[in-house]
């Protein structure tokens, strides 16, 4: 079990309402197990709708009063948030992959990405302010104002546990919402730490609350019509009827969704150093990443030369627990994921790509958890599952092609569109990715193209529904809805 004050004696999850961590009342829910050992780590149960009604009126009640608390003092909890998260970051970690199976490193990275948004929502003020323009028409002034609208809830999946919750909760609150989050039931642990420390930030009761729960708790939440607004991060099939059903009723929403992204290896390329932001880029988290690329459309004058050198790194890639100093690569998240991956693997072979490197059946001494080493696969073609198809493990594939054209054509065949990048020395070839490429997070030289917390985090076709991405000014812009106000004085 991990040892954690907001966990039940029972070593049940909690729901954090009204500034008080409540028992779910629940039959349904279910454990949370550490991927690399098998051990039980807690059990979660899953949030009902009488205690939703609560949490949401709760919610709706704390928004009266802290939509008109000056901004200044509402960033003040967010500055004590961030001092706490930055003392405690190492436990968070130690928590993260202990529940979700990465590296210490890995969870230490992602808990920084996390904490960055604290930091520029700090910046509420300056970023909030819209518009005003005097005569702006015979003796009228007229003004635009940024108001916050009421409770919003973001519900997000596994495998960022740390990061993805701040993706959108700091800027919530900093705007004058108030929110619930509701995370991945396979790994909310770190969650509950969260929001001890947020508990510690001071925010006021309500303001920030969580509920744990599955699919029957995110229902009730994007079809309550005490709920203003939904932000969603998870696979294409939930991000899609997220986003269809909270629309339905009439709310604001975003759903990012899941994946396929290409890296194109140019002729002109350092090849040694796209060999290594490739593996890196493939198989960190084990690939569970939505901007893992792996389809590599290599040009076909350097192809020989690249598989020897992305096999020969993968080899050097150290499977392992992820709080053991040297592994590279740790655990799958659970073993029904580990065997859809095996899946898409024997889906490769069965298809006609040749196997360069299978990670199939790796062994970790000492741990009989879900391991995946990398895996390699040469001669894909683009209509192969595996070039098509979100893998989420250590699993690359790589494409032959015969000129810029082809691979930025191949790429653009999509039906996703969350990333893309290009090794080149050429500044036109650049130039034309930048343009051409259907992909909302590009890189040049850069494996995985991680927007710092200060930028949006791109996404497009089925990667992303809505018009507004997490992180940065367009979280703003999703929190707040501008009011005009016209102004005449006729004696002035
Ligand atoms: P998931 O879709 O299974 O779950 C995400 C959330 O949705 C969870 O909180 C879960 O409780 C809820 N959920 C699951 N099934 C549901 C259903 N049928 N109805 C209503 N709610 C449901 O995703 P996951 O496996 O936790 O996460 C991995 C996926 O997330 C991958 O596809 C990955 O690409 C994607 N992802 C996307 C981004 C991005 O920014 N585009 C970032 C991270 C992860």
């Amino acid at each position: 079990m991990v040892s954690l004050d907001a966990l039940s004696q029972t070593g049940e999850v909690r729901n954090y309402v009204g500034g008080n961590w409540t028992a779910v009342e629940s039959d349904d829910g279910q454990a949370v197990i550490n991927p690399a050992t098998g051990d039980e780590l807690a059990y979660v149960p899953f949030t009902g709708t009488d205690q939703l009604d609560e949490a949401i009126a709760t919610g709706q009640e704390a928004f009266e009063t802290w939509r008109n608390t000056p901004v200044v003092e509402r960033i003040q909890p967010l500055f004590r948030l961030k001092a706490l998260l930055d003392e405690h970051q190492e436990e968070l970690a130690e928590i993260l992959v202990q529940e979700h199976g990465k590296t210490f490193d890995e969870a230490m990275g992602e808990l920084r990405r996390g904490i960055e948004n604290v930091e520029v929502s700090c910046g509420i003020p300056s970023m909030m302010q819209a518009g005003f323009l005097e005569n702006a028409a015979p003796g009228i002034d007229e003004a635009a104002v940024r108001q916050p609208l009421g409770v919003f809830t973001a519900i997000t999946p596994f495998n960022f546990p740390g990061m993805i919750p701040l993706w959108f909760l700091p800027y919530a609150v900093a705007t004058g919402n108030s929110f619930i989050l509701k995370p991945s039931e396979q790994d909310p642990l770190v969650a509950q730490r969260i929001f001890e420390l947020i508990d510690e930030a001071g925010f006021p009761d309500g303001v920030v609350q969580l509920v744990n729960g599955g699919k029957d708790t995110v229902n009730a939440l994007i079809q309550h019509e005490g709920i203003a607004g939904v932000s969603f991060v998870g696979s294409t099939p939930v991000a899609r009827h997220v986003y269809k059903e909270s629309a339905a009723t009439g709310k604001r929403v975003q759903a990012q969704g899941g994946a396929k992204n290409h890296i194109i290896v140019a002729e002109s390329a350092d090849l040694r150093h796209a060999a290594e932001q490739t593996v890196s880029s493939a198989c960190a988290c084990a690939g569970e990443r939505c901007l893992a690329n792996d389809v590599v459309l290599v040009h076909e004058s350097v192809y020989d030369e690249f598989a020897d050198l992305v096999v020969e790194l993968a080899d050097q890639q150290v499977v392992g627990y992820g709080l053991d100093e040297d592994t590279d690569i740790g655990a799958m998240i659970s073993a029904p994921h580990a065997e859809r991956v095996r899946g898409h693997i024997q889906s490769g072979v069965d298809e006609g790509a040749t196997l360069l490197r299978d990670g199939r059946d790796v062994e970790v001494e000492g741990y009989d958890g879900e391991f995946i080493g990398p895996t390699i696969f040469g001669d894909v073609t683009p209509d192969m599952t595996i070039a098509r198809e979100e893998i989420f493990g250590p699993v690359f594939g790589l494409v032959r092609v015969s000129d810029m054209t082809e691979a930025i054509d191949t790429l653009n065949q999509s039906e996703f569109g969350n990333a893309a990048s290009l090794f080149t020395r050429e500044g036109a070839d650049a130039r034309r990715f930048r343009n051409e490429a259907q992909a909302g997070n590009l890189g040049v030289n850069v494996g995985t193209s991680a927007p710092m917390a200060f930028f949006h985090f791109g996404g497009r076709k089925a990667s992303a529904f809505g018009d507004l991405h997490a992180q940065g000014e367009d979280m703003i812009q999703f929190y707040t809805d501008k009011t005009i106000f016209i102004e005449r004085w006729p004696d002035a």
